[in-house]
């Protein structure tokens, strides 16, 4: 396996590059390691670089690491998250990037003894295997967050086909871009939306270019 050290300068070549093609500062973009195929040693080698987000998408592996490595990081959960799995993981988590439904946000607030940074997430491309919304879902239904006090829609998350066609996944981008600029029309004070949680270990560069604020990376940085 190559060392996370060697990944993260490669991946950071590459992010200054995105960056500068796209007039955008390399300090408003947040890297997540992904470290659900790897190992809580590996996952910490991370943390020592000081790669302080980590996401996982598993209550289970995600509960496993945080007994060693706690508070030493921030978490983020990525994946689809059960409503019953909530109350296991809710007081240990920054982020949830897979808000998709009302039962779960009801469960979200009820749980939660603080505010939840949440991304909701998008089905863009409209595969049937992706989770998320519709486009056209996410509006209504984060007027329908208003109900729930402990939710904060801090952004839009999505994930591109796993694809290599440049046009398609920009395409992807800039619509969920687009749609974000929608949510912040509203001025909803419970979701500011200013972020962008899209990119992964294939098509971040795209996405730096076309907003992402917060890139999810596995393979790349801490390996498959
Ligand atoms: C696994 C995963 C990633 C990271 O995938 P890589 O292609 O390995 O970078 C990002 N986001 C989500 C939601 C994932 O499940």
């Amino acid at each position: 396996m190559n060392s996370i050290k060697g990944n993260y300068e490669r991946l950071n070549e590459k992010l200054t590059k995105a960056c500068q093609k796209s007039n955008r500062r390399r300090e408003d973009i947040t890297v997540i390691a992904v470290t659900k195929y790897v190992s809580v040693e590996r996952a910490n080698e991370a943390i020592e670089l000081g790669i302080r987000n980590l996401g996982e998408n598993r209550d289970q592996e995600f509960l496993k690491k945080y007994e060693v490595l706690g508070n030493r990081a921030k978490w983020h959960f990525i994946g689809t998250l059960q409503t019953r799995k909530v109350k296991n993981i809710i007081d240990k988590i920054e982020y949830i990037h897979s808000l998709d439904r009302l039962s779960l946000a009801k469960e979200i607030n009820k749980r939660a003894g603080r505010t939840i940074s949440c991304f909701v997430q998008v089905n863009v491309s409209g595969e049937n295997s992706k989770h998320g919304l519709r486009p056209d879902e996410v509006i209504p239904f984060i007027e329908q967050l208003k109900d729930y006090p402990n939710i904060k829609v801090v952004g839009l998350m999505t994930m591109a086909p796993h694809i290599d066609d440049e046009t398609v996944l920009r395409n992807c981008f800039r619509s969920l871009k687009r749609l974000q600029k929608e949510v912040q029309q509203l001025q909803l004070p419970y979701a500011p939306c200013t972020e962008l949680s899209m990119g992964m270990s294939n098509d971040f560069e795209i996405a730096v270019e076309e907003g992402a604020t917060y890139i999810r990376i596995g393979s790349a940085l801490v390996g498959e």
